[in-house]
């Protein structure tokens, strides 16, 4: 079993928060569908022996591509490889999901699509540099289900330095209220080299209170239990049957392969990565495979590490990580953890089922805790 994801680098205008790897250069587009070809063809015959379940275009905004060029992408990973798919997901921008472009990436079979929206508080979209309305992103999500896609997620901030007090709430309204099977509701972090870094380092902005963001969380908790999703991930709400499976995929140690700048790969405890640029990329490709392996750096895990991302990742999760299939997969002993006994004393971990988590209300402070247990 194994994962595909397609990292598309361009973006049509460049968010204040954003630190994705893109360009707002969009002229090298179909160059760069080529050399995302040439690298599926040359890396994925080396994952004979794995069935692949899941693709993902993310970026970036693939939908910027069009479905004819995601089409042929994945045309080329179909030839390529043995396929049992289950979920074809593309990251869109609802400024692209008109009906004609809806309708083509849904001829081509694409069944799930993760939109950005954000917010629907137009001055906090004017700050956020998007470039949609709340209107256009609503009618965007409307007219994909009306069209029978079959699973819709709709990207959300919170945490935000802007924007009236009501606004989280209002967006959560909003966004509950249409036909979408799954949200992911991310913090804002101010990232180096971001307009909205700038912003905080040159006191223009302060950040959000401790207290706001916690807030907001337990809201958005509560909304979307109502609403009847389930908080499977920190991020992450499904209705039954909407979970992003290759996103668990991922949590679950699943391998995958990556394709286009900046796109990461893993198998077999290794983890490799292409070069975070779009030349040395295009560049790579004209030279073959060897020229692709050539701009890649990697890394081995080690027990350790696998340790402690099996901590990080399962922990962020409703599941929570298993002590005996830890100590089986690297050797090391969770129970044995000195700070564990404390962190159940204080509420900040629970056992479920036999294995161990953070119960939800203290997810906001789980990297904290992960830490506590990690080597
Ligand atoms: S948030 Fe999305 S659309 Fe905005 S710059 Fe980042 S990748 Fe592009």
């Amino acid at each position: 079993m194994a994962g595909l994801y397609v990292h598309v680098p361009f973006c049509a205008q460049a968010c204040s928060y954003c630190d994705f790897h893109f360009t707002t250069r969009l002229n090298d587009r179909s160059r760069m569908v080529d050399a995302i070809i040439s690298e599926i063809k040359a890396s994925m015959p080396g994952w004979s022996g794995h069935t692949f379940r899941t693709l993902y275009f993310g970026g970036g905004t693939p939908s910027i591509l069009g479905a004819e060029a995601i089409g042929r992408i994945a045309e080329a990973a179909f030839q390529n490889a043995d396929w049992a798919l289950e979920e074809w997901t593309v990251e869109a921008n609802p400024e692209d999901l008109n009906t004609a472009g809806l309708k083509a990436l849904k001829d081509i079979g694409v069944g799930r699509l993760s939109v950005g929206i954000q917010s629907f508080d137009p001055d906090v979209l004017a700050w956020m540099r998007r470039i949609h309305s709340a209107e256009t992103a609503e009618s965007a999500v409307r007219r994909a289900a009306e069209l029978g896609f079959d699973h819709i997620s709709l990207d959300l901030m919170y945490g935000l330095p802007v924007g009236p007090e009501t606004r989280w709430e209002d967006d959560l309204q909003r966004a509950l209220a249409l036909p979408a099977d799954h949200l992911s509701c991310y913090i804002l972090t101010a990232e180096p080299r971001t307009l909205y870094g700038n912003q905080l380092d040159k006191g223009q902005l302060t950040a959000p209170p401790d207290e706001q963001v916690v807030r907001e969380y337990n809201t958005l908790c509560k909304s979307t239990a109502k609403a009847g999703f389930e908080h499977y991930e920190v991020s992450n709400f499904a209705r039954p049957g909407g979970r992003s499976r290759h996103n668990s995929a991922y949590w679950d140690g699943t391998p995958y392969l990556g394709v286009g700048p900046g796109a990461h790969s893993f198998s077999d405890s290794k983890r490799w990565w292409n070069a975070r640029s779009n030349a040395a990329f295009l560049r790579a490709s004209e030279q073959g495979s060897e020229g692709i392996k050539k701009q890649q750096a990697s890394e081995v895990l080690s027990n350790t590490d696998r340790f402690n991302e099996a901590l990080i990742t399962g922990l962020r999760r409703t599941e929570g990580v298993h002590p005996a299939e830890l100590l089986k997969d690297t050797g090391l002993d969770l129970l044995a953890q000195d700070g564990l006994q404390t962190l159940i004393g204080r509420g900040d971990c629970e056992w479920h089922n036999g294995r161990l988590r953070i119960p939800e209300p203290r997810w906001p402070m789980g990297d904290a805790i992960t830490l506590e247990l990690m080597h």
